[in-house]
């Protein structure tokens, strides 16, 4: 990064790339939770749960792109080897052993409500500090808050479906 772009930080700029790296694990682990509860999935309601999952598998390697291109900007280095994802990660990785949707859904909803905390912190350590990663993490943020809502209303819906079958 240039060194003015440096010079605003307002922070330690090693200790923003080690939380930052934590996000990018997080990331690319959601990423790989959904996509494979996406292939896996059976119940009822699959086609719109599938949907769904899909599409925030592809909202979180887009976050992770985020994240990799504000490391670099930093002048850190994204971790390397995935088997690093787990050693970093803030939020666990829930294996989508049990395909059946309601299941799904629940692990989902878990992780979008650590990634919605990690990212909270994350606004509070840069608010003021740096304003590109602030506004940066505001974005996907959003996406998180989103996508805990989508994945709570639709297990309402099929909690609401089961009940008047019986
Ligand atoms: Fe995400
Ligand atoms: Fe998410
Ligand atoms: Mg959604």
């Amino acid at each position: 990064m240039g060194s003015v772009g440096r010079k605003i930080i307002g922070m330690d700029i090693e200790e923003l790339i080690s939380l930052l790296n934590r996000a990018f694990a997080d990331e690319w682990l959601a990423h790989y939770q959904y996509w494979m509860g996406a292939k896996l999935a059976k119940g009822p309601m699959k086609d719109a749960i599938i949907a769904e999952l899909t599409l925030h598998a592809a909202d979180e390697m887009r976050h992770a792109t985020m994240v990799a291109a504000r490391i670099i900007q930093l002048g850190g280095t994204p971790l390397i080897r995935p088997e690093d994802w787990y050693k970093h990660a803030n939020c666990s990785y829930d294996a989508p052993e049990d395909p059946y949707v309601r299941t799904l859904l629940e692990q989902n909803i878990k992780g979008e409500q650590c990634a919605i905390g990690v990212y909270n912190s994350l606004l509070n350590i840069t608010r003021d500090k740096d304003i590109v990663t602030y506004e940066m993490v505001a974005t996907i943020l959003k996406d998180e808050v989103e996508h805990e809502e989508d994945l709570e209303s639709l297990l309402e819906d099929l909690d609401l479906m089961m009940k008047k079958r019986g």
